[in-house]
């Protein structure tokens, strides 16, 4: 018997498996898996959000360009050269699909953001991971996996889970020796957190080079992970192709609606990375306390690491699930000793060491 097939490749991929939202028998759990926003959305962008209601037998402007100028104006971008999505996820995709395919390579850091691998195999190319030095991206080994096969290298910076980042110089130095042919992609989903001197989330780069793009997300400090929301900052030609390439109306009506207030909120969005400034450090400070140490992350989130290695994580995260606390495993980036930990609301952070610091008490 001969049955449909999918192409060789696909069924090679581990599914992507997101961060638990229920415990079973606990009616409000606290949810710090997924690195959403503590605060949520802007009032502002939940009232959009819901005036979209009444005209939802229209499609949706299928440029996104009301959006498109806003995030340029904000930004300080050329509108022609940003393509939006329906979360960065699509934009990483479309770009696997347009740029590598079967007896392609696709290069990532050995704990770079799981998507790559999966968007990588879903175009039939084949991943590439680089070993990382002190948990953070390292240029010199990304560049010695560069062959002719390569054709995408995709940088989170930050990265998570690790909530390392790599300074300008160094991005740039990756830029300058990598071989033209192959397309940077900087995946700057956290962006917005970070403030030190040395990083920047890649637009002068997207500016000056024809092979990098930069992409973004409303996921994170905007809130808006719900409705499916990124773009992308892009050459030209690169921009031309993931407009041919993706669907005419990839981008909800509600989505586009909820963007468009949440990006004009800056008092939200400043109060959010506020939040986070207090918060992440205080985090990174308790679990050292207790005897857990954390990578300098300058995310949303913390990477902690158990020193009895794998079973101990797990067994703390089995913990914290009895308590109504849910974080993330880490087994699937090859980093089984350890558990991310998003930011929460005050209450939900103080919950969160109290209940490790029991545990880490516990022989
Ligand atoms: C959360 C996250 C994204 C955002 O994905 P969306 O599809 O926009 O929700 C992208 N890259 C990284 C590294 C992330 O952690």
């Amino acid at each position: 018997m001969t049955e449909p097939k999918p192409r060789p490749g696909i069924l090679d991929i581990a599914p992507y498996v997101g961060g638990e939202a229920k415990i079973p028998g606990v009616k409000r759990a606290i949810k710090l898996a997924s690195n959403e926003s503590a605060l949520g959305p802007s009032p502002k962008a939940i009232a959009a959000y819901r005036k979209v209601a009444k005209d939802l037998h229209r499609y949706p402007d299928g440029g996104a360009d009301r959006l498109r100028g806003a995030i340029a104006e904000r930004y300080g971008l050329e509108p022609a050269q940003i393509v939006c999505g329906a979360g960065s996820d699509e934009l990483i995709a479309m770009l696997c699909r347009a740029y590598a395919g079967p007896g392609d390579e696709v290069l990532y850091s050995e704990f770079g953001f799981l998507m790559y691998a999966i968007s990588a195999k879903s175009a039939g190319a084949t991943p590439v991971k680089a070993p990382e030095r002190d948990y953070t991206a390292h240029v010199d080994s990304l560049l010695a996996q560069v062959n002719e096969r390569t054709r995408l290298l995709f940088l989170a910076n930050p990265n998570n889970p690790t909530g390392t980042y790599l300074a300008n110089d160094e991005v740039a130095r990756l830029r300058q020796r990598l071989s033209p042919q192959v397309l940077l992609v900087i995946d700057a989903a956290y962006a917005e957190y970070v403030d030190r001197n040395d990083y920047s989330p890649g637009v002068d780069l997207v500016r000056n080079h024809p092979n990098v793009v930069m992409t973004r997300t409303f996921s994170k400090i905007y809130g808006l992970a719900a409705l499916r929301l990124g773009w992308a900052y892009c050459p030209p030609a690169v921009a031309d192709v993931l407009h041919r390439m993706r669907g005419p109306f990839n981008v909800g009506a509600a989505a586009q609606a909820a963007g468009l207030a949440a990006i004009a909120d800056h008092a939200h969005t400043a109060g959010a990375k506020e939040h986070n400034d207090h918060w992440r450090p205080w985090l990174m400070h308790q679990l050292a306390a207790i005897g857990l140490s954390t990578t300098p992350s300058v995310g949303n989130f913390v990477l902690a690491r158990f020193p009895y290695g794998a079973p101990q994580a797990k067994a703390a995260d089995a913990f914290l699930k009895t308590k109504g606390l849910i974080v993330r495993q880490m087994a699937g980036y090859g980093l089984p000793d350890c558990l991310r930990i998003t930011v929460g609301l005050d209450d939900e952070n103080e919950a969160l060491t109290a209940t490790l610091g029991e545990f880490m008490k516990t022989p």
